[in-house]
């Protein structure tokens, strides 16, 4: 089938390169030239493991291509893929001028033939009609006798970053959302391959489940699985503080706990809180919603409330070692928001990095794709280590952020040799707990 995918970031570019792979033919828009002159030679702006090959090969077989000229993207697609950003806004609402200015860009590009407009953006409830009208907006700003002929499908994107190939390849399910039986029909041949698991790692599954509901009820579960999974690690981690206080260990409880059916083991790894690019902004833009409707959330505040505190944490932790934090020297080990991306988008390594300036420490940190990319992502307050020896040098404690792999097998009996004080905060609960002591440090976890 012949697809456009508007914005290639990490759900866009994903999402189109995928879909390449799959067989159908694929053109990714994107207003930002360099990015597009970039993804033209073969590389991806973005880290996410296996996406480059995949990309490299599509392109190559034609099936993939990369252009700025949405006109061209919208002429090519009988299904276009709307997959730009909606950060928050200051209030908590989502920021859709982005969704709107695509919209309005199809509407102006609109010609005869049917399309299936599908938002795979994360949009607020009521967006499906919404991005309708805009673009009968911008097809009415054309002033021409046009008989366009249109849906709306909400498509919404279950991706991990870190594993969005793999996701893509293995949804857990689809969730397609529409009023028209002829969209949800094109949606379903466009992603057969992946329902019949022709491209999964265990084709023996039974096929991927596709949830076919109405408009709202799509993008309501989108929010609905963010704010429960962000709930769910807000949950474990408030256990974990109490466990703090009486004596427990929280990752024996959670694993006590996760073996039940009814509960499930993921999402409940105590730690320093929940980040990134999807959660919090998923959870505060429902707040809002339920808000404007007139309705108080009560859980869901309290899942940010206890987040909010979660992330700062580590100082406590820290204060409660070295007292005062002024003219110490704090290691950060991992600044992305979680292992395998480069996202930093609302990664709790900003949190620590802004109140730990504020006490008067000096922070240093060391990230396999930060360091080695020599990307500072616009970071300030913090001097990036290209090795975990150069972090550990001169340190008074190290704060595990990120729970890479690679953190995992370092030299932590040579990295103590050069610390004033060696205290190790592990803000994930990764690190083995005898190999941190037999090294010389202090270990501290959380809840345990
Ligand atoms: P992103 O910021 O990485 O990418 C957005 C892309 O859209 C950028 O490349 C930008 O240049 C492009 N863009 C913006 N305006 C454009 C325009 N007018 N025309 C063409 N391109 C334009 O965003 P993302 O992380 O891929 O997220 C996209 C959406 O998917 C968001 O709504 C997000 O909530 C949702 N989502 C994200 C994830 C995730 O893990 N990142 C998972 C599920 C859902």
């Amino acid at each position: 089938m012949r697809v456009c995918v508007i914005g290639t970031g990490y759900v866009g570019l994903v999402t189109g390169v995928c879909l390449a792979h799959v067989g159908h033919e694929v053109i990714c828009i994107d207003n930002n030239e360099e990015k597009v002159k970039l993804l033209k030679s073969g590389q991806s702006p973005i880290y996410e493991p296996g996406l480059t090959e995949l990309m490299q090969q599509s392109t190559q077989s034609g099936l993939l291509k990369f252009s700025s000229d949405l006109g061209a993207g919208v002429e090519h697609g009988d299904i276009l893929f709307i997959a730009v950003g909606t950060p928050p806004l200051p209030t908590g609402e989502s920021d859709t001028r982005y969704v709107e200015a695509v919209a309005k860009g199809i509407g102006a590009h609109l010609n005869s033939g049917y399309k299936v407009i599908v938002n795979k953006s994360t949009v607020p409830i009521g967006s499906g009609d919404w991005v309708r009208r805009i673009v009968l907006d911008g097809v009415a700003e054309r002033q021409e006798a046009l008989n366009v002929d249109f849906d709306v499908v909400s498509n919404p994107e279950f991706l991990r970053e870190g594993s969005a190939v793999y996701d893509t390849f293995n949804p857990d399910r689809i969730v397609l959302g529409s009023n028209s039986q002829k969209a949800i029909a094109m949606m379903q041949q466009l992603y057969t391959p992946i329902v019949e698991r022709k491209f999964s790692e265990d084709a023996s599954l039974p096929p991927v489940p596709v949830v076919v509901t109405d408009l709202s009820s799509a993008e309501m579960i989108k929010y609905a699985a963010n704010a429960f999974l962000a709930t769910k690690i807000s949950f474990i981690n408030e256990v974990a503080n109490i466990c703090d206080r009486v004596g427990a260990d929280v990752t024996q409880v959670a694993k006590g706990i996760g073996l039940d059916s009814r509960i499930g083991g993921k999402f409940l790894q105590a730690g320093i809180g929940w980040g990134g690019s999807c959660f919090p902004k998923d959870v505060l833009a429902l707040i809002h919603t339920a808000g404007d409707y007139g309705y108080q959330t009560e859980i869901l505040n309290a899942a940010v409330n206890v987040n909010k505190r979660q992330r700062t944490l580590a100082i406590e932790k820290l204060q409660q070692e070295l007292k005062i934090l002024k003219g110490k020297t704090i290691g950060l080990l991992g600044l992305t928001f979680k292992p395998d991306t480069d996202d930093m988008r609302d990664a709790p390594a900003l949190s620590l990095i802004e109140e730990l300036n504020r006490l008067g420490a000096k922070v240093k940190a060391y990230d396999p794709i930060v360091s080695q990319s020599g990307l500072s992502h616009g970071l300030s307050g913090v001097i990036i280590e290209t090795n975990p020896e150069m972090l550990a040098d001169g340190c008074d404690a190290l704060v595990l952020v990120t729970d890479w792999q690679e953190f995992l097998r370092l030299d932590y009996e040579k990295m103590t040799k050069s610390m004033v004080n060696k205290v190790i905060i592990d803000g994930r609960n990764f690190l083995d707990r005898q190999t941190l002591e037999s090294a010389g440090f202090r270990y501290i976890g959380i809840g345990r």
